[in-house]
């Protein structure tokens, strides 16, 4: 939300009062500076039309856009179709990911057990119909199977200790045909295999209550069961990156710098994604809008990113594939993702590592200016900031928290958004990089710093 802008101090040329005390002074650094900054961003803040934003969220958020499906691609050709009509040229990266669909129905049945089984799937786990003898593999680790013959039989294991997916592959290497695990806590097992392979059987959760019974069950006697996956798709997809570019504005004065303004345009399953990340896209877009006339000496870039909640895939490829002396020109990451919920929080800057740099220092100060306060910053991952902070880029992720209760859910529709949220990231968003990128600016260098790899996924998903 933004606050009320402090009022200026006016008394700054009243030095001293009649009496010859002194009066307290503004310094007067403060009070030169104020005023091109005011101009530099109004020329920006005037512009923005927050009715452009809103309207956009609502179209992209009709229905939801998963990566690789061609309601996502519908919403890289209007996304394209909007840079354009500001007179941007635009490029369309393209680029392949594995992707998955997961099992439409799962069915476990087991000779002689009474009691009542609904499994639950695991993601990754691929399609499958098997029959064999249910046999008791403890918790699926490489030394307790040595000594069990699992071909072509059904491995019940333990949840624990190891993943997921090193269960399922232990069982599978020593010839097991399906794979049942179970909780070892209460509630159901929400798990994943951790990645696609080709390699593993099919496997299902049970709770441990249902896991329990079965082992009990299995002691008594020799016990078949079958297991049957269905609907489950492991295959390659196609996403696409959209980029459009501003270059500097006089050839002979630009610097060699590019700033990047970027959020993803893919959704979660069955979210419309208008927080999630319509909103991010649609401010991009506003902004590229805005600033396509301005003049600058710096390239700014508005990149729009897909399945970006597969695994920050597309701006990982993005990164991935600029040559080094491409990527030393990047000199910062603004990474809009869910910047208009009317139910979250207060604006936050997110960087990989918690430690402030020339995103957040050009965002504080604008902040503070727009504001009257400058907007905090934290430790956060799970967005597409962080393979640019990877590559040493000052990176940020603005966002609202904590996050509104919609997030990931179907409810995450236009009526949950809020012009104010987005006037507000627009306005400081805007404000920054046009200080930064406009002429005669000799403000605060980037400092770039190599990061150790640690991707944290959008997922939420265990894996152990
Ligand atoms: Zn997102």
């Amino acid at each position: 939300m933004k606050k009320p802008a402090l009022k200026m101090a006016l008394a700054a040329s009243l030095t001293f009062s009649a009496f010859g005390t002194q009066a307290v002074l503004a310094k007067p650094s403060e009070a030169v500076q104020s005023q091109p900054y005011k101009v530099f961003d109004n020329k920006v803040i005037n512009e923005i039309n927050v009715d452009n934003i809103y309207n956009n969220i609502d179209y992209l958020a009709k229905v939801p856009r998963v990566a690789g499906t061609e309601a996502e691609y519908n919403a890289v050709q209007f996304i394209k179709s909007e840079f354009e009509s500001y007179g941007y040229g635009v490029d369309i990266q393209e680029f392949t990911f594995t992707g998955y669909t997961p099992p439409s129905s799962m069915e476990l049945t087991v000779d002689g057990f009474e009691g009542e089984l609904n499994p639950s799937s695991f993601t990754y786990t691929p399609s499958g119909d098997v029959t064999g003898e249910l046999v008791l593999a403890g918790l699926g680790k490489k030394e307790e199977l040595a000594d069990i013959d699992l071909t072509g039989k059904i491995a019940l294991i333990k949840r624990g200790e190891i993943t997921f997916g090193e269960k399922v592959l232990n069982a599978t290497a020593t010839g097991a045909a399906g794979v049942i695990i179970y909780n070892n806590a209460d509630g159901a097992v929400n798990g994943t295999l951790g990645e696609a392979r080709e390699d593993y059987a099919p496997a299902i959760a049970l709770t441990k209550a249902e896991g329990e019974a079965l082992a009990a069950h299995v002691q008594s006697g020799t016990v078949s069961a079958s297991l049957k996956v269905e609907g489950a798709v492991t295959e390659e997809r196609t996403s696409h990156n959209v980029i459009a570019t501003k270059k500097p504005t006089n050839k002979k004065k630009a610097n060699n710098d590019v700033i990047v303004v970027g959020a993803h345009h893919d959704s979660v399953e069955l979210a419309p994604g208008a927080n999630d990340d319509a909103s991010g896209t649609a401010t991009t877009l506003e902004l590229a809008r805005v600033l396509k006339n301005v003049p600058t000496d710096t390239e700014i870039r508005f990149i729009t990113f897909g399945a970006e909640e597969l695994g920050l895939i597309g701006s990982t490829h993005y990164v991935d594939n600029l040559p080094e002396d491409e990527l030393n020109r990047i000199i910062a990451n603004f990474n809009l993702d869910m910047v208009g919920s009317k139910d979250a929080g207060d604006l936050v800057m997110m960087t990989a590592d918690g430690e402030p740099n020339l995103v957040t220092e050009l965002a504080q100060e604008s902040s503070k200016r727009l504001n009257g306060e400058a907007t905090p910053y934290a430790q956060g991952g799970r967005s597409d900031h962080v393979p640019f902070a990877e590559a040493g880029i000052p990176a940020a992720l603005f966002i609202h928290d904590p996050v509104e209760p919609w997030y990931h859910t179907p409810e995450d529709t236009i009526d949950k958004i809020s012009k104010e949220k987005l006037q507000d990231v627009a306005e400081i968003v805007g404000t920054a990089v046009y200080d930064k990128a406009r002429f005669d600016n000799t403000g605060t260098k980037a400092k770039k710093v190599k990061k150790e790899k640690n991707i944290e996924l959008y997922h939420n998903k265990d894996v152990k």
